[in-house]
């Protein structure tokens, strides 16, 4: 970011960015696998927004461009279709629009928070994959845990 472009970073707020699981447990038992979720294709990056309602973190409220018309959009998703979440400081002056527009939250102010509940939801998101889908996984599977054992 060049100097004078406006607020620093800090002063515009963070979020934590995330990305879809490229493949999610469906159905039955999560036998069957679909890609990304219905909102968002998969592998996409979505900002989380800090919700203000406290209602725990099954559910996330996100902004990212919306499987079928590429615009932005907000709606509220499993965290469990959810990985490798990070704290970023927000530029896009949509998402911030967006931001400032959700009814639930908004941006964070302090880096630090946003990084400690982005480490927690990574925890979580697995937790929550694990306790979701209790039966064996499919033969192949490509859920996100398969994936991620498959390329270490
Ligand atoms: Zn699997």
């Amino acid at each position: 970011m060049s100097a004078g472009a406006g607020p620093a970073p800090e002063e515009r707020g963070w979020l934590i960015a995330a990305n879809v699981v490229r493949w999610r447990r469906y159905g039955e038992g999560g036998q069957e696998l679909r890609p990304g979720t219905k909102s968002y294709r998969g592998g996409s990056k979505v900002y989380v927004i800090e919700s203000y309602a406290g209602s725990g973190h099954e559910q996330l409220t996100t902004i990212g461009r919306g499987r079928r018309t590429g615009t932005y959009i907000t709606i509220d998703m499993a965290t469990r279709n959810l990985h490798t979440f990070r704290a970023v400081a927000v530029h896009s002056p949509t998402v911030l629009r967006l931001c400032e527009e959700a009814d639930v939250g908004g941006c964070w102010t302090a880096r630090e928070d946003a990084e400690e509940l982005a480490l927690r939801l990574e925890r979580l998101a697995a937790e929550y994959r694990t306790a979701h889908w209790s039966a064996a996984h499919p033969v192949p599977c490509r859920c996100h845990e398969c994936l991620t054992l498959s390329r270490a």
